[in-house]
């Protein structure tokens, strides 16, 4: 798969959401060690939010989809993470000229502008233990990506993000409820880089499911 349009983007923001929705238990146990423990549930309401949005619409861009997407998120979710993760979305399409589909390289750019948009709202740098610390990685590994499939795209963007993960475990956390633990909370790993990696991950076994049904 080199090329994805509107109406299987939308399959596949509802099938990431899906598994995030699924992800609520283990999402609120690794908050729940630094953090407050409600990370799970802000991203279940968030993609529930989300699923309920894009259901009975169609979509004839991506702009719109992703737009759709974020708002559903800033919405529902409120705190903090409500404001970072709608801003990947929202983020991605921002001044975008207007898309019915997007090839791995264009996704790319959706993705860094996502991140930078992030790091803009939020203030976080690399290594400051948060979601950008899977982020980054994840859009650094993309970079390289031009001409290779979405499996291939997907594929290295999760691994980036699952060593960005494992990385977190060794930072002490500057954002957040876990900053007021700071080096206490060095050997455990961050919610919201957690959810980035399951994100990515999802939509490599997306890729791999709509391979299959080819
Ligand atoms: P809260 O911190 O309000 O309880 P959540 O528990 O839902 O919100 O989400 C916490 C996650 O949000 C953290 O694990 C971190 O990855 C991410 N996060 C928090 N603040 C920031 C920030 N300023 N920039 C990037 N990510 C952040
Ligand atoms: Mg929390």
């Amino acid at each position: 798969m080199n090329i994805i349009h509107t109406p299987q983007m939308k399959d596949m923001i509802l099938f990431m959401a899906e598994r995030i929705i699924e992800s609520k238990p283990l999402l609120t146990e690794v908050d729940s060690r630094i953090g407050d423990g409600d990370h799970g549930i802000g991203m279940a309401v968030g993609f529930t939010a989300v699923k309920e949005k894009l259901a009975g619409e169609e979509y004839s861009d991506i702009n719109q989809l992703f737009r759709q997407t974020g708002m559903a998120m800033l919405g529902s979710m409120g705190g903090a993470s409500g404001v970072i993760f709608s801003s990947v979305f929202l983020g991605a399409v921002k001044g975008m000229e207007v898309k019915e589909c997007v090839d791995t390289k264009e996704f790319a750019q959706m993705m860094r502008k996502g991140l930078d948009t992030v790091k803009q709202r939020g203030g976080a740098q690399p290594g400051d233990k948060t979601m950008v610390d899977a982020l980054e990685p994840a859009c650094d590994a993309m970079d390289s990506c031009e001409g290779t499939s979405f499996g291939e795209l997907f594929q290295r963007a999760f691994d980036a993000a699952k060593k960005g993960v494992e990385a977190t475990k060794n930072y002490p956390a500057k954002f957040g409820r876990a900053k007021c633990l700071m080096e206490r909370a060095i050997g455990f790993q961050d919610a919201g880089a957690t959810s980035v990696m399951l994100m990515f991950g999802a939509f490599l076994e997306w890729v791999k499911k709509e391979k299959a049904n080819e």
